[in-house]
């Protein structure tokens, strides 16, 4: 993804957004590759909607600039910029129907009857919806409506496509449905797609890379597996997925320093023996605090010696929730690989 021959379509150079005292965006520096299927992953109020914004040319920085495939377009309109964007209200013509929708911006252009109708047809089947174009978007359900808004989007295609929160007002089965169709017209379009959630599986599930914001700044960039597997700091540790974070006095005896690392609770093994050499696993006693059956799998809190308490996580392969629960208040031995251990750089 990232090597010398690749293009960036998108460059935030030291790129500050402030409204009166808020630093919505502060200092933020960022390569977006030409292709990539890009994520700003964040908690509501982290700064991820006003880059996308200011990447739209629908706001600007208050400092730094911002190069789309090479251009300074800082002080660019959004009219001027080969960029399109996807928003979570679909905002669709109620008016027009579906294909009238999709040549919207052909028709701005005023590009030819003829060329409007093959390529609404292109778009209609590349988004599913072949024979849907006399429809009106009362008459379509939400997922339905969120491909009208792709297919609308794509039709004349930007350079960069821009996401926000897409998915948001759909229910989890079709979210997901979506997520895959999301990720496979991306890949066939090739365009760059930047898409901003605050969903930490969303984001894993369809990302080439993915940036964790906080507070206006970026924490980490990187692939799903470096972001889950080597998170950079306690916030992207936690926000991620579920992490243990062991500092201190427990970590020098687990580990040897007294740095904080993270290690993710389905990496210890509860009870069973692992199978490594011995010199690579590290062993604690502990006692089961609580017990969380959750069907798929089950959710320990287990005590360990220095008096913290550790997430575990097990898939219930053989158990029931009868045997797990009877699992509260027994002595344990948890056990992990070392390699499982990260020692945390932020
Ligand atoms: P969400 O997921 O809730 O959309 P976000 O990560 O996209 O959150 P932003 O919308 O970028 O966050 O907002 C970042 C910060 O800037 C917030 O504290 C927000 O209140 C503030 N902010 C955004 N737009 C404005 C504005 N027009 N005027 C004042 N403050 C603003």
């Amino acid at each position: 993804m990232t090597n010398n021959s690749s293009t960036t379509a998108v460059r935030f150079n030291k790129v500050s957004r402030y409204f009166g005292e808020v630093k919505a965006v502060d200092q933020v520096d960022l390569d977006i590759q030409d292709g990539e299927f890009f994520s700003m992953l964040g908690p509501s109020g982290s700064g991820k909607t006003t880059c996308l914004r200011m990447i739209a040319g629908f706001d600007r920085p208050t400092a730094g600039s911002i190069h789309l495939y090479g251009q300074d377009v800082s002080n660019l309109p959004p009219y001027e910029r080969n960029v399109n964007t996807v928003f979570q209200d679909y905002a669709l013509f109620p008016h027009m129907n579906v294909g009238e929708n999709i040549a919207y911006g052909l028709m701005v252009k005023k590009v030819s009857k003829e060329e409007r109708a093959k390529r609404v047809d292109e778009m209609l089947e590349l988004v599913q919806l072949a024979g849907y174009a006399g429809r009106k978007p009362s008459q379509l359900s939400g997922g339905q409506r969120q491909r009208v808004a792709l297919a609308r989007a794509l039709i004349n295609h930007p350079k960069v496509l821009l996401l926000d929160e897409p998915l948001g007002a759909l229910d989890l089965k079709l979210r997901q449905q979506m997520q895959v169709e999301l990720k496979a017209i991306q890949k066939r379009v090739g365009i760059t797609f930047i898409f901003v959630t605050h969903d930490q599986e969303e984001a894993i599930t369809m990302s080439d890379r993915i940036a964790v914001f906080s507070q206006g700044g970026i924490e980490q960039v990187g692939s799903p597996l470096e972001i889950y597997e080597k998170p950079a700091s306690a916030f992207v540790a936690g926000f991620v997925g579920t992490s243990n974070l062991i500092s201190g006095e427990v970590a020098r005896r687990l580990a040897g320093s007294e740095n904080t690392f993270s290690l993710r609770p389905e990496k210890i093994h509860l009870g069973a023996t692992l199978e490594a050499s011995p010199k690579d696993v590290i062993s604690v006693d502990g006692v089961v605090r609580d017990v969380i059956y959750l069907g798929l799998y089950t959710r320990y809190l287990v005590e360990i010696e220095g008096g913290i308490d550790l997430v575990v996580v097990e898939q219930n392969l053989k158990t029931t929730s009868m045997d797990v629960l009877s699992a509260k208040g027994r002595k344990v031995k948890l056990s992990w690989h070392r390699d499982h251990i990260n020692p945390l750089g932020g």
